[in-house]
């Protein structure tokens, strides 16, 4: 641990948040002359109070031990960066407009890697009036099911959850081209252009 790094997130994390040392010192029930310790380096928090001093500041445990939060550059805002991640502990699904740091249930996530379509992998789209009629001949069992489908276009995501049991077939509405996406809970994500 780099004590002098730190220190100074910690400080421009404090005065992110409008505290004094003495506010995050109270919190903690520790003396501020510890804070201010903390913040000019010369020692580092005890490993019994980062769980206490990441709530109040807000960061990880991890980000406070690096000493840096490492931001990104924008995203630019448009959606061709997309992400999914799925906890396979409880299922749950997680997207962002760009690479993110997720974790669910106590684990990192890492984004899921598109693969190809193969053949109980396909998406097939049949167009209806103004919508689209997707369908995947794919088991749905509850072992080995499609969980959910998305469809990205510029500017909006359209997530529709499929349950093991019911048929994998959904209508999204054709307003823009785009991308659609199917999250097989054995075998991963694919995509298809629609
Ligand atoms: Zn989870
Ligand atoms: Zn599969």
């Amino acid at each position: 641990m780099d004590c002098s790094k730190v220190g100074s997130l910690i400080s421009s994390l404090r005065k992110e948040k409008n505290m004094t040392q003495k506010e995050i010192a109270d919190r903690m029930s520790i003396s501020d002359k510890t804070v201010s310790k903390w913040e000019r380096g010369v020692g580092c928090p005890d490993v019994t109070l980062l769980g206490e001093l990441s709530n109040i500041l807000g960061v990880n445990i991890e980000k406070i031990l690096m000493g840096d939060l490492e931001e990104k550059d924008t995203d630019g805002g448009n959606m061709k960066q997309i992400q999914f991640y799925v906890c396979k502990s409880c299922g749950n699904v997680i997207t962002s407009t760009s690479e993110a740091e997720i974790s669910c249930c106590g684990r990192r996530l890492h984004s899921l890697v598109t693969q190809p379509e193969d053949k109980i992998h396909k998406i097939t789209v049949a167009d209806i009036d103004n919508e689209h009629y997707v369908t995947i001949n794919h088991p749905m069992s509850k072992t080995h099911y499609i969980s959910f489908v998305a469809f990205v276009g510029f500017d909006r995501i359209i997530i529709t959850k499929l349950y093991p049991e019911q048929n994998a077939e959904l209508y999204i509405p054709k307003t823009q081209h785009g991308k659609l996406y199917a999250y097989c809970s054995e075998h991963g994500l694919w995509a298809k252009g629609v």
